[in-house]
């Protein structure tokens, strides 16, 4: 990704965190003891995966323990990875082969990934002001993207986040599996999380998932 990672007053904003970035205590705690229990590990803030200048932004909500967090590359080594790769290659937002893991070549095609939250909270459970805290780097990655228009929101975290980021209000933008929402030159794509939990569960079926993308298509074409 090509953004910039400078914290000099005059520069353009921070788009990644520090490694060991201490804005969210409790992360951060979790985060050292997850260093000390599997030392090789990414465990850290995870950076968006993808190209800056891509039209489409995907916000997830924050790595998965044994997913992103250990692999360092969003939605890579678990279920959701399975779901949203394939459905991201199908619709050719993506290259190569998923093989969940970060040095398996596949490519992102005018598209970035990114999380409402960096990192790894427990029990994927972040809170309000961990939130709040971490859409300073969301935010400074959007206005790092010139050319984006379409912003997919994966579950309603990240919906709320964008709305605050978008300036919209959910009472005239509620969070809906399918529900496209305008903010002046950007469009916001909802869609339920593509959890192994939504999906076991039937909440959100592959072919839902789909449509989203192929709206999202259709409207880049
Ligand atoms: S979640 Fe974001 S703001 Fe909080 S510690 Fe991690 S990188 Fe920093």
């Amino acid at each position: 990704m090509t953004t910039t990672s400078t914290n000099s007053a005059a520069a353009l904003p921070v788009t990644e965190p520090d490694r060991n970035c201490p804005l969210c205590p409790r992360l951060a705690e979790f985060r050292a003891s997850a260093r000390a229990k599997e030392p090789s590990w990414f465990n850290a803030p995870v950076p968006s995966f993808g190209d800056a200048n891509a039209r489409l932004l995907i916000v997830g909500l924050a790595p998965g323990l044994q997913g992103a967090n250990r692999t360092g590359r969003p939605f890579t080594g678990d279920y959701a990875g399975d779901l949203l790769y394939a459905t991201l290659i199908e619709y050719g937002f993506a290259k190569g082969t998923y093989q969940a893991r970060p040095d398996d070549g596949l490519t992102l095609v005018n598209c970035l990934i990114s999380n409402a939250v960096r990192c790894v909270p427990p029990q994927n459970k972040p809170l309000p002001a961990e939130i709040n805290t971490c859409r300073t780097y969301l935010t400074a990655t959007i206005e790092a993207m010139p050319r984006l228009s379409a912003i997919v929101a994966l579950g309603r975290i990240a919906h709320d986040t964008m709305l605050k980021i978008l300036n919209l209000r959910s009472v005239t933008a509620p969070f809906a599996h399918g529900a496209v929402h305008q903010a002046g030159r950007l469009k916001l794509y909802d869609s339920y999380h593509c959890s192994r939990y939504n999906t076991n569960t039937g909440v959100l079926t592959p072919q839902m998932f789909r449509s989203v993308f192929a709206k999202v298509k259709a409207e880049l074409d």
